[in-house]
């Protein structure tokens, strides 16, 4: 892969980073890439990894273990050295340190009255939920091993121990990471708590718990406090991303309700309280690149077919050689010329049935297909039925034969000749593949033709 539409700064002070267990020594454009969902998630694996004292990556040059940050203007990512003690020639360590940074923001945000407040509609929300025990305001939850956190809310609720931690300004990945391994050790569950979020906020900390918790965020706030007085059960508002498949693309739309305890899933042993399961939904969306390969080639002959292409221009015939080339590649054979091998009159009835018109033809109705199928391209009536019923176009069939009534009586002739398996109806089978690939929508019924009855 190259370094193209990485998300990595364009010049890393550490250029390279090495896996602590293999000494892999890789480009920090390549370990970053490009999909920022999967940074926001490997910047908190590796500060993770720091907490529990098995780093994953270090500086190749001085062996130190190096973690992920990033440039909050930009958004673009590079490791840092974990300490620095100037042995090393990358110098990736500023001047303000994290404890003056700290310092700096304790006074702004910790204690403001809007995070007074959170945790008031937090502790109030609790109480209002008979099955949380009496919820405990900047308490001490000692750890089995000695460690402690104070988180702003706590209660249990049912066996399950709870956190709430209110999210208002900016949060280090490494207290995210380290507060994430605390309650994992200790099977509780930790809840951040957003007053504001939206989808293209500039904290990164906002994404640093989104994209680790399943892309849902949970609010606190005077309405889901009301909610939860009117319901007797805790309410949070959730934001959460859903994914939605529009052709071969993914489209991710943002979606936010008030939702109860209830409706939530508590992922103790990942970390995560979600109330829509992206990771899940993402998996049923997903398209390989041979299937999306294949969706583009069937829209592309598609339009190509129905364009009328004039057979045998020097323009034809080399849309056709791309075409030959493209369908090869998924295993499919096309005729060597535009058309051919009895393909021209199927391709044309074909897109006829899919479409309900007349398709490379100077027919007037589409009926007139319809009949020349049943009597002159017997072997292609099964596909062509099979079409008609997946496009519902029995009532124009119907309609155009008010008149005549012919294709009822043909109907009534083949009819029960298809369904005893005659062999004057019966597919081609060479053509199947095709026809399959081109018409997905009858691929499965393509093999159904009935067998011939003794
Ligand atoms: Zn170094």
């Amino acid at each position: 892969m190259s370094d193209n539409g990485s998300l990595a700064v364009a010049k890393p002070e550490i250029p390279e980073v090495a896996r602590i267990d293999t000494w892999d020594v890789r480009p920090v454009a390549e370990v970053i890439g490009r999909d920022y969902a999967a940074v926001i998630q490997l910047r908190l694996a590796v500060r993770g990894a720091i907490a529990r004292g098995e780093p994953i990556y270090a500086c190749p040059r001085c062996s130190v273990p190096v973690y992920l940050v990033s440039r909050e203007d930009t958004r673009r990512f590079y490791f840092k050295h974990l300490h620095e003690d100037g042995s090393c020639p990358a110098v990736t360590r500023g001047d303000l340190s994290e404890k003056e940074i700290n310092a700096q923001k304790y006074n702004a945000a910790k204690e403001s009255p809007d995070h007074r407040r959170m945790k008031e509609i937090i502790e109030e929300s609790i109480k209002c939920d008979a099955r949380f025990s009496a919820p405990q305001v900047e308490k001490t939850w000692k750890g089995a091993d000695g460690s402690w956190r104070r988180p702003d809310v706590q209660a249990q609720f049912g066996q399950q121990r709870m956190a709430f931690e209110v999210q208002l300004s900016t949060t280090f990945i490494r207290v995210i990471a380290e507060r994430r391994e605390f309650y994992l050790r200790e099977g509780g569950m930790l809840i951040w708590l957003f007053k504001h979020f939206t989808e293209h906020d500039t904290r990164l900390t906002q994404d640093d718990v989104f994209y680790n918790n399943n892309r849902n965020a949970f609010l606190a706030s005077e309405e889901t406090l009301a909610a939860s007085r009117a319901t007797g059960r805790l309410h949070l508002e959730c934001c959460w991303s859903a994914p939605v498949r529009q052709n071969n693309e993914i489209v991710l739309t943002q979606y936010r309700k008030i939702v109860s305890i209830d409706d939530l899933t508590l992922d103790v042993e990942r970390q995560r309280i979600f109330y829509f399961d992206f990771d899940q939904e993402m998996a049923k969306a997903s398209v390989t690149p041979k299937q999306a390969s294949a969706e583009r080639l069937r829209r592309d002959f598609e339009a190509f077919w129905l364009s009328k292409p004039e057979s045998n221009t020097q323009e034809t015939l080399s849309q056709w050689y791309a075409f030959m080339r493209r369908f090869s590649e998924h295993g499919i054979q096309l005729s060597q010329y535009l058309g051919g091998d009895g393909t021209e009159s199927l391709l044309n009835n074909l897109y006829s049935a899919r479409h309900g018109k007349v398709v490379g033809r100077s027919y007037k109705k589409f009926i007139e297909v319809a009949h020349l199928v049943a009597g002159g391209y017997k072997s292609q009536l099964w596909a062509f039925g099979l079409l008609l019923a997946a496009h519902n176009r029995l009532e124009q069939i119907q309609a155009e034969d008010k008149n005549s009534g012919k294709w009822e009586k043909k109907r009534a002739i083949y009819h029960p000749r298809i369904k005893a398996g005659d062999d004057a109806y019966r597919p081609d089978p060479k053509f199947n593949q095709l026809i399959g690939f081109l018409f997905p929508e009858i691929a499965e019924g393509l093999g159904r033709y009935p067998k011939k009855q003794p």
